[in-house]
């Protein structure tokens, strides 16, 4: 006889859940009255199993459970393509083969650019733009913890007095957004490299209109004079190492005029981290228009 075995035990019942919740939340409050932090921990280290079994972890693209630990299911994970090492020392484009350290592209040794480095965790597509998407219009605010894992490989081994600087929003887009995606994405890729964060070193004095239809020319022009550095903050710049995080790249105007404005104001290196950009199918860097902006 034949027995057809489970391949997967069903999640519990969502009635049971109420009953967790419950249970959990009772017992989180008696340790918060009693401000006993480790007891804390301890029931949320014995109540992490029945809900990773109750609500597994998803795919944040296709939604499907994701089992592995790496966030993404593995059809999701085997279509991202996920930048790493050969590429140019300088803008991380792709190499085709194995070169020596500190190499650089002929685009950079032509015409250095003003940045001292990109790193990007993937090549932009349907996929990651989504990933992008979501975070900064569909407030899934957890997606900035799962970019700053990716990007934390990218940190440089010498962390030393490095600072963690997110592009900034205009005041009038932080208040009707309430969160600003690259500062979300900053402030966990500074704790996973223990780096000082200044979520206010930088300001933006203009609301940009949107980038998304226009030139890479256009765009330059409309982010010229945009961006200064917070008069109480600038004197931390002298001689600082910069990271400087946005979500996607796109033309690299903005993120042009953050590294000018940061370098006028006496910082000695300014590398940028961003989530996605694109790429050519030859692998060249290419600009992205239809990505929005600010
Ligand atoms: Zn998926
Ligand atoms: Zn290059």
């Amino acid at each position: 006889m034949i027995c057809a075995l489970p391949q997967r035990v069903p999640p519990l019942p969502v009635e049971y859940l109420g009953g967790c919740f419950r249970g959990l939340h009772f017992c989180l409050v008696e340790m918060s009255a009693l401000s006993d932090k480790r007891a804390m921990r301890l029931v949320l280290k014995i109540a992490k199993p029945v809900f990773d079994y109750a609500l597994p972890e998803r795919c944040p693209s296709c939604g499907a459970i994701s089992t592995d630990g790496t966030n993404f299911c593995a059809g999701c994970w085997l279509q991202i393509r996920f930048l790493n090492p050969p590429w140019c020392e300088s803008c991380a484009l792709p190499f085709d083969y194995e070169r020596s350290a500190g190499a650089r592209c002929a685009a950079c040794l032509a015409d250095p650019p003003r940045h001292d480095g990109i790193r990007a965790a993937v090549a932009y597509d349907s996929l990651t733009r989504t990933i992008a998407l979501r975070l900064k219009y569909g407030g899934r605010i957890g997606l900035a913890k799962l970019i700053a894992r990716h990007l934390a490989r990218h940190l440089p081994a010498d962390r030393t007095g490095v600072i963690v600087v997110p592009v900034p929003l205009h005041w009038t887009r932080l208040w009707s957004r309430s969160f600003n995606q690259s500062a979300l994405i900053a402030q966990e890729l500074a704790r996973l490299g223990g780096l000082g964060y200044a979520p206010d070193m930088l300001l933006r004095t203009k609301r940009t209109p949107s980038l998304r239809r226009l030139s890479a020319k256009e765009r330059r022009k409309a982010v010229a004079k945009v961006f200064r550095t917070n008069p109480a903050k600038a004197h931390l710049l002298s001689g600082k190492r910069i990271i400087l995080v946005d979500d996607v790249l796109t033309t690299g105007a903005t993120s042009d005029g953050c590294i000018k404005t940061l370098k006028k104001a006496g910082a000695s290196w300014v590398q940028l981290f961003c989530w996605a950009r694109a790429l050519r199918d030859d692998g060249h860097a290419t600009p992205i228009f239809d990505a929005g902006d600010a």
